[in-house]
């Protein structure tokens, strides 16, 4: 299950107010599309959903449960970042492991179980031949699908992508697109920010505009 809810959600930077009152719900395998233009308060609002960032007021629900004391590692959200913040000095696969690298040893899968996962990954965004190369020796298309897969492995229900699009050329954003079908098909619940009217407005259930926080 992956419901959502916001409640009155607040963020300011100085005098400056990023996120105003926010307030929605996201159902279980909705995907939904928020449209703003460039500094309205997306990545601010992603952020705090992700638990990145904690706004001044309002409530992240997840699941009927507030969410505020989960942390980041907790909450079952994968988040791909605008410029997919990959590690530089990981190779392609070890990006993807790292969220199984990291985990406490009582719950961290062996080296086997983690190769197999990634493997699993690898070939659902199709890179399983790349896995030894480093992020500068792929393309921008292929570095956004690491960072999916490295979203993706700890089974999140719910994915954010912070403006997927914008950096894609025509090839990279039909293999985007394919890619957002597939999970869409597996049931993920998705939120996808994006600062212009895309293809993604037609394959969404929802759109959202934001404007001015
Ligand atoms: P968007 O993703 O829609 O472009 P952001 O959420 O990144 O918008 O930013 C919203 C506004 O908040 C922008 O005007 C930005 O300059 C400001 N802002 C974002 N993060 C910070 C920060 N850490 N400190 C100060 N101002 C910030
Ligand atoms: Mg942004």
């Amino acid at each position: 299950m992956a419901r959502l809810d916001l409640q009155g959600l607040a963020k300011r930077y100085g005098d400056f107010h990023a996120v105003r009152d926010v307030s929605l719900s996201i159902e279980d395998g909705e995907f939904l599309v928020l449209l703003g233009p460039s500094g309205c308060g997306k990545t601010t609002l992603l952020r705090i959903i992700a638990g990145l960032e904690t706004a001044d007021r309002g409530q992240v629900l997840l699941d009927g449960q507030d969410a505020s004391d989960t942390h980041v590692r907790e909450r079952e959200v994968g988040f791909v970042f605008q410029h997919y913040a990959l590690f530089r000095h990981m190779t392609v696969f070890e990006n993807v492991a790292f969220g199984l690298r990291v985990r406490p040893r009582a719950t961290r899968p062996s080296n086997e179980a983690i190769r197999v996962r990634v493997t699993e990954l690898l070939k659902l965004v199709q890179l399983e031949a790349l896995g030894q190369r480093y992020p500068h020796q792929i393309s921008g298309g292929q570095r956004q699908r690491v960072a999916i897969a490295r979203a993706l492995i700890n089974d999140p229900e719910f994915l954010i992508l912070d403006e997927p699009v914008a950096g894609l050329d025509p090839k990279a954003r039909h293999e985007f697109k394919q890619l957002i079908h597939l999970l869409r098909d597996r049931g993920k619940t998705m939120l996808i920010s994006s600062h212009i009217l895309s293809e993604l407005g037609e394959m969404c259930d929802s759109l959202l505009f934001m404007d001015r926080g």
